[in-house]
């Protein structure tokens, strides 16, 4: 009988980059980036084609100040994205929603009705404005009961339709009847608006003429390609994601030679079409390399506005899956398909901008805005000390779970770094008096007195890679965010959080502004004050070190690792307060999606035990077991052939392998029951939080367990009997 693994290697090698050109991959060196980009986004500019003037004036007014459209405008706007749409070969639309359980959702529908017969081609406004998907499967954590409320999806104009094939997308928010958000993107514009109000009255402290501030949001999203043939033949892939067994391979990323290397001829060819394709949908990517592991790749886009940017990167998540497959590769998002080896994460790098084009976490161009960077920076560190719980379980799951604290990714305690030079002048400001500290002009500007700020930070390129997150010179980047997410989980916390805080902080220095106290000193002594009271989250060192963890614990941060657990950091007064207070989600809201959190994570976790089991009892023990016979027959036939007094040492090698593949085997199989049992029992807890925490605490050590003794038995057996594709076959083949 063929060995699936060799079989799945042979047409691997056959995957080969000139294999590909002769099936047809496009050739792309003789287009031109600037004739295609945005060529299936209905821009604005295209807007102006298709629909009246007075019109768009509206709509954009309206999409600019967060208003609601009104429906009037919808159906005018309606008609003329049909009439783009058509004329670009759309014959079906969709709403494009962002539900809990991730990744994207869509419905299509034909753009035609009958009427009295006739065929009619339509598409109204109404269908643009809402539409009620069938939405009972979608998770809502209790908030949707099937019978009393029933879930719709409404269109947010701030991101444009754009066309996947055929069909129009339409991106929308996803929310109950009863107006509970059921998706990532209700929140995160919600903690937008709140951030971006908030922060416009802050810098009115500064300068008057700041009458719009938005966040910015660049991702960097990591991930590993597999040729498809050997991930058709790990049922772990293919069914979790990830490998659940599998010896390290000799060479692994070690010599780091991979990271930065040239690029392999059928990579670079993927990556030139998903490049294409991304463009072509609008989105600026711009950066690719490989990652530190073997086949690990990134890719980046230039920063856009922090909603329209993660609808970006959840379409280029699918566009990835779709246009690796033409290449005969898949694209594996989780972020640890290997272990030992690094993970993936995506860098969310967040900033505040202001509409006179002022980044509120540079260093200014002119002294006189340094301390409105500086005003912010503190706030920003306030926000994440105070909430560093909550911002760890917004990026934690099941997933990302395997990646947190494992020595080559952000450890799972969220401190901030900052770097030499900001450090620094935190420090001066810490010990300076209020006369030294700050400056006035004769225009009433202000300056920091006591240290000079390069405008280009030295420590921009300090790469502390162990740091979750770390203040890159102009921008903040959130590192602990994981690949297979939806960064707007990460960002709506952040947002919120930090509009929280600057609400705070104005309540503060305006009261005092009020009791007659003179601005500047105000400023000076609540950032003094700040500067103070976050020391605690500022943290330039190693962070996977175990001297981090015991001073971390010291310092009252949150070092908690069990998800399940981190997850109740959501349901603090605190975080509760917090969120309802910046007006981005609710108590039940909160609770709901805790609920769909725990009961994902312990789906994932069922089916990869069950996976597990699955692969141990059918492929590992089989092929354990044929070998070890093979070695009995050997045993066999030497005592057949030679004497027993020289039989004893010529067997004494398969003696010892066969033990050995005994005692594995043996503790495969104790290890399979246990972890049944342990399953069993879990799923008898009363609620998803105690099934959750019991699928952690006794599931998931019971699985690295058998891992372990899958993983020895890999290194015995005999490599024609193996029928699971290796590390090194899955990280080198490309
Ligand atoms: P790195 O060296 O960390 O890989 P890159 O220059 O590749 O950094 O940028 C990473 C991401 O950060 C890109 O998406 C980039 O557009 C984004 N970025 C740069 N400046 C800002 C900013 N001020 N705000 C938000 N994102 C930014
Ligand atoms: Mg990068």
């Amino acid at each position: 009988m063929a060995n699936v693994r060799f079989e799945a290697l042979k047409s691997a090698f056959s995957h080969n980059f000139v294999e590909l050109r002769s099936e047809g991959v496009k050739d792309l060196r003789s287009e031109r980036v600037k004739d295609y980009f945005a060529q299936d986004v209905f821009t604005r500019e295209k807007m102006k084609e298709y629909i009246a003037q007075e019109v768009l004036d509206q709509l954009f007014d309206d999409v600019d100040n967060g208003r609601t459209i009104h429906r009037d405008i919808a159906g005018v706007v309606a008609i003329g994205i049909r009439k783009w749409a058509i004329e670009h070969g759309a014959t079906h639309f969709t709403h494009w929603f962002q539900p809990l359980t991730g990744g994207t959702a869509e419905k299509h529908d034909a753009f035609f009705t009958l009427k009295d017969g006739a065929l009619l081609e339509e598409f109204s406004g109404e269908s643009l404005y809402q539409q009620e998907p069938d939405a009972s499967s979608f998770p809502s954590g209790g908030i949707r009961n099937t019978f009393e409320a029933r879930g719709y999806s409404a269109w947010d104009p701030s991101s444009p339709v754009f066309l996947i094939g055929d069909t129009l997308c339409i991106p929308t928010v996803f929310v109950a009847y009863t107006g509970e958000a059921l998706d990532y993107k209700t929140p995160l514009i919600r903690s937008t608006a709140s951030l971006c109000h908030i922060a416009r009255e802050v810098c009115g402290y500064f300068d008057k003429q700041v009458k719009h501030v938005h966040t910015n949001l660049g991702w960097e999203q990591e991930y590993f390609l597999v040729d498809e043939s050997l991930y058709n033949a790990r049922p772990d892939l293919m069914l979790t994601g990830r490998t659940l067994m599998g010896h390290n391979s000799a060479k692994s990323q070690q010599l780091e030679d991979h990271y930065f290397g040239a690029i392999p001829a059928r990579v670079l060819a993927f990556m030139q079409e998903l490049e294409y394709e991304a463009l072509k949908a609008g989105i600026p990517v711009r950066t690719r390399h490989n990652e530190v592991a073997p086949n690990q790749f990134e890719m980046a886009p230039i920063y856009e506005e922090v909603n329209l940017s993660n609808d970006h990167n959840l379409l280029v998540m699918s566009i990835m899956e779709r246009v690796a497959e033409k290449h005969h590769f898949r694209v594996l998002l989780h972020e640890k398909p290997y272990a030992g080896v690094n993970g993936s994460g995506k860098h969310c790098n967040w900033s505040m901008q202001t509409n006179t084009g002022v980044n509120l976490l540079a260093p200014g161009k002119n002294p006189y805005q340094n301390l409105q960077f500086i005003t912010f920076l503190v706030n920003v560190l306030m926000a994440v000390h105070r909430h560093n719980g909550l911002l760890k379980a917004s990026i934690v799951s099941a997933t990302n779970e395997h990646r947190l604290g494992a020595n080559e990714a952000p450890p799972a305690i969220i401190s901030v770094f900052l770097g030499k030079q900001i450090s620094e002048v935190l420090d001066k400001l810490e010990h300076a008096s209020a006369e030294e500290a700050i400056i006035i002009n004769a225009k009433k500007e202000m300056k920091l007195g006591v240290a000079n700020i390069p405008e280009i930070l030295l420590d921009n390129t300090d790469r502390n890679r162990t740091s979750p997150f770390a203040f890159t010179g102009n921008r903040f980047e959130f590192r602990a965010v994981g690949s297979s997410a939806n960064c707007g989980a990460a960002m709506l916390a952040l947002n919120a959080a930090v509009a929280e805080q600057l609400t705070l902080f104005k309540e503060e220095v305006d009261a005092r502004i009020e009791k007659g106290e003179p601005k500047e000193r105000v400023l000076f002594d609540v950032i003094k004050k700040y500067i103070v009271a976050c020391k605690a989250i500022r943290f330039d060192g190693n962070g996977y070190s175990d001297e981090w963890k015991a001073e971390a614990a010291k310092r009252g941060l949150d070092c908690e690792q069990s998800v399940p657990v981190v997850i109740d950091r959501y349901l603090s007064e605190s975080s509760i307060k917090m969120f309802e207070r910046t007006g981005v989600l609710t108590r039940a809201e909160l609770q709901s999606r805790c609920e769909v959190k725990w009961e994902t994570y312990v789906k994932k976790l069922q089916i990869e035990s069950r996976v597990m089991g699955d692969l141990v009892v059918n492929h590992v023990l089989p092929a354990a077991k044929r070998y070890q016979t093979m070695l009995l027959q050997n045993v066999l036939a030497v005592k057949q052939v030679f004497s027993a007094d020289e039989t004893a040492s010529l067997n004494e090698m398969d003696y010892h392998i066969i033990k050995q593949i005994e005692r594995h085997s043996g503790a495969i199989l104790e290890g399979v029951e246990k972890m049944t049992e342990a399953r069993h029992k879990a799923n008898r807890q009363p609620n998803e939080r105690t099934k959750a925490v019991a699928y952690h605490d006794t599931v998931l050590p019971l699985m690295a367990d058998i891992r372990e003794h899958a993983d020895a038995l890999e290194l015995i057996v005999d490599d024609e009997l193996w029928t699971l594709p290796k590390y090194r076959e899955l990280m080198f083949i490309h």
